[in-house]
């Protein structure tokens, strides 16, 4: 039997969730606010042509919660939230189903900041932003950040370096052996510091074009998904999928990182960590890693300063540092570490009293 709204949303101790039905535009969404305890809470809106409304509602709950980890290990001022729009971001979205959208942003009173994510673009968040100012992630010409693409590579990038630095004692990486699944936004710049630092660089996108792109740019030396896998790599990079990293693929691994942007890369995350454990993988919590985007739309909010945002997203490297420590310490997974550290932080904010 389905588990009713009530029931589910306190298991996850979430604060709000909030329905959203507007017939005259066909508006149906989901806000769900799960913690702002250390400041409003922020997470992008997601459309998607959910088969059901509890399928829409799990995921909002699901998305939601994660975002609350991904700020506050960030060392950020904000709570997590997500938004899901029930539809089909080809065929139903349209100007006024978006700025209906803002009004319900705008009715919560800051309390949720949205910002692009999945069937979502730059340009719908400017109709969202026509009806409330609580919005994140908007062109630089329009006075926003611009694409956080570019700083998440820069994160994902510490955060190898951190790993290495703890896993293997290396600090260059001239000479090691990276492999990176998908040459997107994230993998394409990923490639650029990583060919500045001199390291060999293998990989695989299943658009030709990308791969090209790559190999004419940067010599990435391409291989199949199977062979990436399987590589004798220092590190390997997931920049594409997620559910990449699982008893399958663990088994063929003979990597001694596991360090990149794609989101949700375990497939059962307690099984998959300590998986990783036993045979001293060093797996970089994606969440952690890949928050430069988050970082960069956060800066948004006092105003822009790309340097500002740049030195914090460096700043993952000693956020990392901190997990492997205490990992090692406790002798627990980096996955359980980090959650560990990020509810850490919350419990000591709320019990705060100023
Ligand atoms: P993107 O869509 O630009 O790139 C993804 C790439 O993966 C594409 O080139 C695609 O062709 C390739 N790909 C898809 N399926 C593949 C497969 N089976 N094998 C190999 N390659 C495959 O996305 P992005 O912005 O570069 O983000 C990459 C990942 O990082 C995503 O999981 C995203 O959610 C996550 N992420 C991105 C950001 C950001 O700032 N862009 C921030 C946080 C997390």
């Amino acid at each position: 039997m389905n588990k009713g709204i009530f029931e589910r949303v306190s298991k996850t101790n979430h604060e709000q969730v909030v329905y959203c039905n507007d017939e005259s535009t066909g508006l149906k969404a989901i806000i769900a606010i799960h913690d702002t305890t250390l400041g409003p809470a922020l997470g992008g809106c997601r459309m998607y042509p959910y088969k059901t409304e509890q399928e829409a509602l799990v995921d909002a709950l699901r998305l939601s919660r994660g975002m609350t980890y991904k700020a506050s290990i960030a060392n950020l001022n904000l709570g997590g939230g997500k938004a899901v729009i029930i539809g089909d971001p080809n065929s139903d979205k349209s100007e006024v189903l978006l700025r209906s959208f803002g009004n319900f942003v705008e009715s919560l009173n800051g309390k949720y900041i949205t910002a692009e994510d999945v069937g979502m673009s730059v340009h719908d968040m400017e109709f969202i932003r026509m009806e409330t100012n609580h919005v994140t992630g908007i062109k630089r010409a329009m006075g926003g950040s611009g694409d956080p693409s570019i700083l998440t590579a820069l994160g994902v990038f510490v955060g190898m370096k951190a790993a290495l630095k703890k896993r293997l004692g290396i600090t260059s990486m001239r000479d090691l052996k990276v492999g990176i699944q998908g040459f997107g936004k994230v993998g394409y710049y990923l490639c650029r510091n990583l060919q500045k630092e001199g390291a060999i660089i293998y990989g695989y996108d299943i658009d030709q074009s990308k791969l090209d792109t790559v190999i004419n740019e940067f010599g990435v030396i391409p291989v199949s998904n199977e062979e990436l896998i399987s590589l004798d790599l220092d590190v390997f990079s997931p920049c594409a999928l997620g559910a990449i990293v699982n008893p399958e693929t663990i088994k063929k691994m003979k990597c001694s990182v596991i360090a990149g942007a794609a989101n949700n890369q375990l497939e059962k995350e307690s099984r998959d960590s300590k998986l990783l454990l036993s045979k001293k993988i060093m797996y970089v919590p994606d969440y952690v890693i890949n928050a430069g985007g988050l970082m960069n739309v956060a800066n948004e909010l006092q105003g822009y300063n790309k340097e500002k945002a740049r030195y914090q997203v460096e700043g993952i490297y000693y956020i990392l540092m901190r997990i492997f420590d205490y990992a090692a310490t406790n002798n627990i997974s980096t996955l359980e570490a980090a959650n560990l550290l990020a509810e850490r932080r919350i419990d000591e904010f709320a019990k705060w009293n100023h």
